[in-house]
């Protein structure tokens, strides 16, 4: 019998596209191109997760430090820094 399901459409997002690069195990996730290094998020993570990289940005050098608290995402003023939830 032939299926008439719709076929499933694949969903292209940043993440999916490869605009996000994911830090492998990380829970945070760092989207530099939207960073502009303020550190705002180094200044309010309590576990200290979070330091400049290279370039300035943003980088979670100790992501296992991390409990999820979403300071880091909610104080960002660009937008540039996700927690992922899921990853509990
Ligand atoms: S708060 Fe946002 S823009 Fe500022 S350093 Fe952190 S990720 Fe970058
Ligand atoms: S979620 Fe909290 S502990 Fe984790 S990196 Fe952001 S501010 Fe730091």
């Amino acid at each position: 019998m032939e299926n008439t399901q719709p076929k499933k459409k694949k969903v292209i997002n940043a993440r999916t596209a490869g605009v996000i690069t994911k830090e492998k195990k990380s829970p945070v996730t760092v989207f530099k191109a939207w960073c502009k290094g303020c550190g705002i998020c180094i200044a309010f993570c309590p576990q200290g997760v979070l330091d400049f990289d290279e370039n300035g940005k943003s980088e979670p050098v100790h992501p296992e430090k991390c409990i999820q608290c979403m300071q880091c995402e909610l104080r960002c003023p660009d937008f540039a820094i996700t927690v992922n939830k899921e990853e509990e």
